[in-house]
């Protein structure tokens, strides 16, 4: 017999690769151009110059063998310290090489994170509606954890707190947050951060043991307006930073991120059980190549302008069509309303026009669907007369 839960996930495609497969066999019937694929979070632009700089020159300059060979389970040490300095030289912090875990991106991150609190089947993460809808399969599948969703305060998706702090329990052993956040683009502010880091600590006082934070934080440079992005790891000390360099340097085949690993009283535990969860997990190590790769272009993003473009053509164009929509700050994804409550019923409308969207209800967040602008303009403004018709058909 079978693992039953992993076998239906197996059976079952996630709702966005469903989408995604069935968008590359209607491009095959009426060619890619008419096929307006909003859904998968795929960047659009290239990675940066330096990373193919970076690229061509470790080729050429390095072993073959040294290249491609295994490293640290960690990471090599000198890849670690080279993303130590880089955050250090961002956020003024101190951070050394040995709080550094490299992994394959952020999916492994978070997961490692949750593999590495869960001590018994009791133990709970709380998430915020909407969420990144891998964050079930990690904690419930991937670690054997519950998962207690927070329902979504839909006027502006930030944190309600009164539903948060009745979602604690002595059994909580993390909190997930994701700024700037898959599937609605909200980012968090300082203060909300410090309103969160207050209740933890009392939480964490309450219950008698630390409650984490785990802060998955692939879009942190993909922000408009000049939106600041607090550093959630400084204001609360019990943050395990998640990573990846899969949207800021447009690498997300390539599988490489970390977790930032807080130097508190229990670290040398804490880090050695994620090391422990990426042994289980079966990671060995994060991809060689691309370890030297991220080192050397820490400090640099693809063109992110793109998407501040596709943004405001997008939330302007649909908002005046009267699709209502929390204005994102950051990320690449809109989240607006559907136009009828059943968000499956709207987006299956919607292919009527090849508009493929994400029904709100798998980011637990019925009634909205998601809309992944990591596009090319074109597509956007193709797409706004179809938007159009399916409003008029509401009308
Ligand atoms: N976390 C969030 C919120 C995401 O949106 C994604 C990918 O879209 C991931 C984690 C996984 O990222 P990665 O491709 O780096 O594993």
């Amino acid at each position: 017999m079978l693992n039953p839960s992993v076998l239906a996930l197996g059976k079952k495609r996630s709702t966005i690769r469903e989408i995604f497969e069935y968008g590359n066999r209607r491009a095959a019937q009426v060619g890619r151009e008419n096929i307006f694929d909003f859904s998968i979070g795929n960047p659009n632009v290239p990675p940066p110059q330096a990373v193919q700089d970076a690229l061509l020159d470790i080729l050429h300059a390095q072993q073959p063998t040294a290249v491609h060979g295994y490293t640290s389970a960690q990471g090599a040490p000198a890849n670690r310290k080279a993303i130590a300095d880089n955050l250090n030289a961002r956020f003024g912090t101190h951070y050394s090489a040995d709080q550094l875990y490299l992994t394959v991106g952020a999916a492994a991150s978070v997961s490692i994170c949750f593999k590495a609190l869960t001590a018994t089947p009791e133990d709970e993460f709380i998430v915020f509606a909407p969420y990144f809808p891998e964050y079930l399969v990690f904690i419930e599948h991937g670690a054997g954890a519950k998962c207690v969703v927070v329902p979504p305060q839909i006027s502006d998706f930030q944190i309600d707190f009164a539903a948060l702090e009745a979602r604690f329990s002595p059994h909580t052993k993390g909190v997930v947050i994701n700024s700037p956040n898959n599937p609605c683009g909200v980012v968090y502010s300082v203060e909300t951060l410090s309103r969160l880091a207050q209740m933890l600590t009392q939480k964490s006082e309450e219950y008698g043991h630390p409650i984490y934070l785990i802060s998955d934080e692939p879009y942190r440079e993909i922000v408009y307006d000049g939106q600041p992005v607090p550093f959630a790891a400084q204001t609360y000390p019990h943050t395990l930073v998640c990573y990846s360099y899969s949207k800021s340097l447009s690498l997300p085949g390539e599988r490489i991120g970390y977790v930032l690993v807080p130097d508190v009283a229990e670290f040398s535990d804490l880090y050695a059980a994620v090391c422990g969860a990426g042994r289980v997990l079966g990671y060995v190590n994060a991809p060689s190549l691309f370890q030297q790769v991220a080192a050397r272009c820490a400090g640099c993003t693809a063109d992110l302008s793109i998407y501040a473009e596709n943004r405001r053509l997008l939330y302007d164009g649909l908002t005046s069509m009267g699709y209502a929509c929390v204005k994102p700050d950051g990320a690449f994804y809109l989240f607006p309303r559907t136009l009828e409550p059943n968000d499956y019923a709207f987006c299956e409308r919607a292919k009527k026009y090849d508009l493929l969207l994400v029904p709100g209800t798998d980011f637990g967040a019925p009634g909205h669907m998601r809309i992944s602008y990591c596009v090319q303009t074109e597509t956007i403004q193709r797409a706004l007369p179809l938007f159009q018709k399916l409003a008029e058909e509401y009308r």
